[in-house]
C-alpha cells in the first residue's frame, strides 16, 4: 500500500484532465497567433478556456492572465500593484507572517527598492483579524496582499472581510489563492477580491500552468517581455494544453465541490482525532476554519524529517511543516507565525488529503503515526529529558 497524502504539495492529474491535454496536444496543435485555420482553432480553445475560468471565478474573460503557476502569478501580483503604487508616491505594503514564499521574497525584493512592508501578525489560531488590516492601512498604502488558505496550517483566512476593508479604504487587494481554488467557493466580486493567484497542480489539474485574475482597472507590468500573448502582459506562445487540462480540472473540482469537501473533511476529522490520541501533541491551526483536506500536528520530541523518511518506509508519503526539507534548518515561519517555540517545530508533519483517499488509509496513517512517534521518541534524549522532568512539556 503507499498512501498519497501530501495533496497541498502537488495532486495527481485527474483523468479528465489527462485526456483533455492529450487530446489537445494531438489536435490543437496550432500556435493561437497563427492566422492559418489550424491557429485559429487553438485561438478558439483558448479563448473558451478563458472565458470557463472567468466564470469559475466570478470574473471577467479580459480579466484573465495565463501564467506558469502560482509562483509567477504571485510575483506579477505583486509587482504591478508596487508599480501602480509607486506612481501615485504610494510605498507601502500590507502583507502577513505566513504568506507563501512566492510572495515573501517578492516583497523583500520590494524593500530593498525602497517600499515599506507591513507584516501582520496572526492569531494562535492562524488567522489574521481583519481590524489588523484596517488599522494597519495609511495615506501612503499600495496594496494589500493576504493568502486566502495556507500552505501550512490550513487556516481558511476572512477574505471578504478584509476586501471590504480595502474596498473602502481604496486600497487594492491581491490574494494568493493557490491552496483555495477548487477546494472551497471563491467569487472575486462577492469577495471584493482585485487580483488573484492560482495553479493548475493544486486541484488535480497539470504543472507549470496557473492563472492571475487582475480586475480591468489594474494595468499589469510585465515580466516577461516580447509577443503581444495575454494582452501583451506576458509574453510567450500560450501552453494550450497545460491550459485546456487546467480549465477541465478547475471545472470538474468546482462541479464536484460540495461533495468532495464533505468526504474530505470527515477523513480530516477522523484522522485529527486519530492523531490528538497521541501524548504531548498539538493541531495547528484552526480547528474549524480550515481547508477541508488539512491536518497539520506538531508532535513534541521529534524531528519532523526523520517522521517523515520513517512514514515514507511505511508507504505514507506526507511533509513537514518545516523548511528542514529543503536543506535549510530553519523552522517553519508559519509555525513561528503563530506562537510555536522553536523545538516545538522542528517536530511537525502536515498531511493533506483529497478525494480519493479512504478511510482505511486514514486508519493506516493514525497506526503508523502513532508508532512511529513512539519509536522516535524511545531514542530521543530530549523526550528523555522530558520524562524525566528535567525539561517542561511546552504541548
Ligand atoms: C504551491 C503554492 C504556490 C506556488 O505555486 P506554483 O504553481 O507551484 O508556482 C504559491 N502559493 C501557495 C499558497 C502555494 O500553495
Amino acid at each position: 500500500m503507499y498512501i498519497y497524502a501530501d495533496n497541498a504539495a502537488t495532486t495527481r492529474m485527474s483523468d479528465t484532465a489527462m485526456r483533455v491535454m492529450t487530446e489537445s496536444m494531438k489536435d490543437v496543435y496550432g500556435n493561437p497567433s497563427s492566422l492559418h485555420s489550424i491557429g485559429q482553432q487553438a485561438s478558439e480553445k483558448l479563448l473558451a478556456a478563458r472565458m470557463e475560468v472567468a466564470e469559475c471565478l466570478g470574473a471577467d474573460f479580459k480579466e484573465i492572465y495565463f501564467t506558469s503557476g502560482g509562483s509567477e502569478a504571485d510575483n506579477q501580483a505583486i509587482v504591478s500593484a508596487a508599480a501602480l503604487g509607486a506612481l501615485k508616491g504610494k510605498r507601502h505594503i500590507i502583507s502577513t507572517k505566513i504568506e507563501h514564499h512566492a510572495v515573501l521574497h517578492t516583497l523583500d525584493k520590494l524593500s530593498e527598492k525602497g517600499f515599506e512592508i507591513t507584516l501582520l501578525e496572526v492569531g494562535k489560531d492562524g488567522i489574521v483579524d481583519p481590524r489588523s488590516v484596517e488599522k494597519a492601512i495609511r495615506e501612503d498604502t499600495a496594496f494589500v496582499t493576504v493568502m486566502y488558505a495556507n500552505n501550512e496550517i490550513g487556516t481558511l483566512q476572512p477574505i471578504k472581510e478584509i476586501g471590504q476593508i480595502c474596498r473602502e479604504e481604496g486600497v487594492i487587494f491581491h490574494t494568493d489563492a493557490v491552496q483555495a481554488v477548487g477546494h472551497v467557493d471563491i467569487n472575486v466580486m462577492d469577495e471584493n477580491i482585485d487580483m488573484l493567484s492560482l495553479s493548475a497542480h493544486k486541484f488535480h489539474g497539470p504543472k507549470g500552468i496557473g492563472v492571475l485574475y487582475a480586475n480591468k482597472k489594474i494595468p499589469l507590468t510585465n515580466l516577461i517581455e516580447g509577443g503581444a500573448q495575454e494582452r501583451g502582459k506576458r509574453a510567450g506562445t500560450e501552453n494550450l494544453p497545460a491550459i485546456m487540462g487546467m480549465t477541465a480540472a478547475l471545472k470538474e473540482s468546482i462541479q464536484n465541490m460540495g461533495e468532495t469537501a464533505k468526504k474530505v473533511s470527515a477523513l480530516r476529522d477522523r484522522l485529527i482525532m486519530g492523531l490528538s490520541k497521541i501524548s504531548h501533541s498539538v493541531l495547528n491551526g484552526d480547528r474549524q476554519k480550515r481547508l477541508p483536506g488539512n491536518v497539520n500536528f506538531c508532535f513534541e520530541g521529534i524531528e519532523g524529517e526523520s517522521l517523515l523518511l520513517l512514514l515514507d518506509s511505511k508507504g505514507i508519503a506526507a511533509s513537514s511543516g518545516s523548511a528542514c526539507t529543503s536543506g535549510s534548518l530553519d523552522p517553519s515561519h508559519v509555525l513561528l507565525a503563530i506562537g510555536r517555540p522553536h523545538e516545538v517545530a522542528h517536530g511537525s508533519l502536515r498531511l493533506t488529503l483529497c478525494g480519493e483517499n479512504t478511510e482505511k488509509e486514514v486508519d493506516y496513517i493514525i497506526e503508523e503515526v502513532t508508532k512511529v512517534v513512539e519509536y522516535l521518541r524511545g531514542m530521543s534524549p530530549v523526550w528523555d529529558a522530558l520524562e524525566k522532568g528535567e525539561m517542561e512539556h511546552v504541548i
